[in-house]
């Protein structure tokens, strides 16, 4: 989570079991003047004023589970128990495996003071219109113009006059991979197909490059034979929590040192291509490498050398691989190889292959060329083993074998 304490918004991993705050960042320590100590560990709804039994709050899980992402106003406490009016993102995401609530929670106290000041409808639309966060859009479907508000325009980086008012500006800068998405979503909603129109895309910058956004609008106005004749909506930016979403994705399935997949990560890719083989009644073969007396570096060059050099050897294996086998790093200074499609003189051609090419490539450390080798055991699918942990288990006595034989060789 403190990979998150730059962010501005509040950010909240909460179980969807029981509502349990598991992590938070700075911002939302800020926000509600508590230490991280005082929210992790406590339900979230001690830090909300809403009255939630549990079965309202599974309920709310089960809506969150079925959309990308749930938007909703809701009220948080500060220390002091003073409430003050938040929009909240709600969303499943996979941390370490379990599955767990992303909240990013946003302080509206600004725009609410605006609203309440709805007597003043003019202030109200200044507001919307030129200082909101938020940008709002209005089509006029007829005329095929578009307004777009200021802080919309601000959010694509145009100043007042840069932007052409009609729908064409808006279609050309969608990102090319989320263009035909947002057409359909479009057309299906003014047709009637969709109840809404709700969806998140990237939009492109007038500097280059995109944001993430999420745009909702609906029908305001429509002719008498139903047909829609003006279209309303709001975009909110939401690319800092789209770059964390991407980035917990990578966390939870990556090993950070490396950049291979991680155990857990790998050993369910690893389950699914034997499942394959097993239907496909096709050869499967796994290799499981140990780097050699590596102890001996990091305690003669330290531990971060320790650490480049298993870097460099990841990359290395990386590099030799196919695109269909699997690499992970399997712990320590242990890789496991899923080879699909490949029998045992095939696995034993790529491991030794893998390992002759370490013992020939000098790590440059500190001035001095360091040489790496490692061990390997083999065992193919079906005649060493049927299950992935009967295969683990024959090519992890076949490394030992490896070891205890001098090192540097393949068994198995
Ligand atoms: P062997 O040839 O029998 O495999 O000898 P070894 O020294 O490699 O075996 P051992 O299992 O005793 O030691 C493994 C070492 O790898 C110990 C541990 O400190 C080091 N190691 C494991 N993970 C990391 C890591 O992420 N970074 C660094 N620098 N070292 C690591
Ligand atoms: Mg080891
Ligand atoms: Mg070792």
């Amino acid at each position: 989570m403190e990979a998150f304490d730059c962010l501005q918004e509040a950010i909240y991993l909460v179980s969807p079991s029981d509502s349990v705050v598991l992590d938070c960042n700075l911002a939302a320590c800020h926000e509600l003047k508590r230490q991280r100590a005082d929210l992790v560990g406590h339900s979230l709804y001690a830090l909300r004023e809403d009255e939630y039994d549990s079965a309202h709050w599974q309920a709310l899980m089960d809506s969150v589970r079925q959309q990308p992402a749930l938007t909703q106003n809701s009220w948080y406490l500060r220390e002091n128990d003073q409430a003050y009016p938040t929009e909240e993102i709600l969303k499943m995401v996979d941390w370490n495996g379990q599955e767990s609530l992303l909240i990013s929670v946003r302080d509206i106290t600004p725009r609410a003071a605006a609203s309440a000041n709805m007597g003043n409808r003019e202030s109200l639309l200044a507001f919307v219109l030129n200082e909101a966060t938020d940008g709002m859009w209005e089509w006029d479907v007829k005329r095929d113009q578009v307004f777009y508000s200021m802080p919309l325009k601000r959010m694509l980086g145009y100043g007042p006059y840069e932007i052409e008012h009609n729908l064409f500006t808006w279609k050309d800068s969608i990102h090319p991979e989320d263009s035909a998405r947002v057409m359909q979503e479009l057309d299906a909603y003014l047709h009637g197909r969709h109840d809404r129109y709700d969806l998140e895309y990237r939009l492109g910058k007038r500097a280059g490059g995109y944001v993430w956004i999420h745009d909702r609008g609906h029908v305001s106005e429509r002719d008498a034979s139903g047909k829609a004749q003006r279209v309303v909506g709001m975009v909110r930016n939401i690319h800092s929590r789209k770059l964390m979403e991407e980035q917990l994705i990578r966390m939870a399935t990556r090993d950070e040192l490396t950049g291979l997949l991680n155990r857990r990560s790998g050993y369910v890719a690893f389950d699914q291509q034997l499942q394959l083989a097993l239907r496909e009644q096709q050869a499967l073969s796994i290799a499981l490498f140990d780097l050699d007396a590596f102890k001996m570096i990091n305690d003669t060059y330290g531990h971060q050398v320790g650490d480049r050099a298993l870097s460099m050897a990841a990359g290395l294996m990386s590099s030799r691989i196919r695109r269909s086998d699997i690499l992970m790093r399997w712990g320590g200074e242990e890789f496991l190889l899923v080879m699909p499609d490949t029998d045992h003189q095939g696995a034993r051609g790529l491991a030794e292959e893998i390992r002759s090419t370490l013992q020939e490539t000098p790590f440059r450390t500190a001035g001095c060329d360091l040489r790496l080798t490692l061990s390997a055991g083999l065992a193919s699918f079906p005649q060493d083993g049927k299950s992935t942990s009967q295969l683990v288990h024959y090519a992890d006595n076949a490394l030992y074998a490896a070891k205890e034989k001098g090192r540097n060789r393949v068994e198995g």
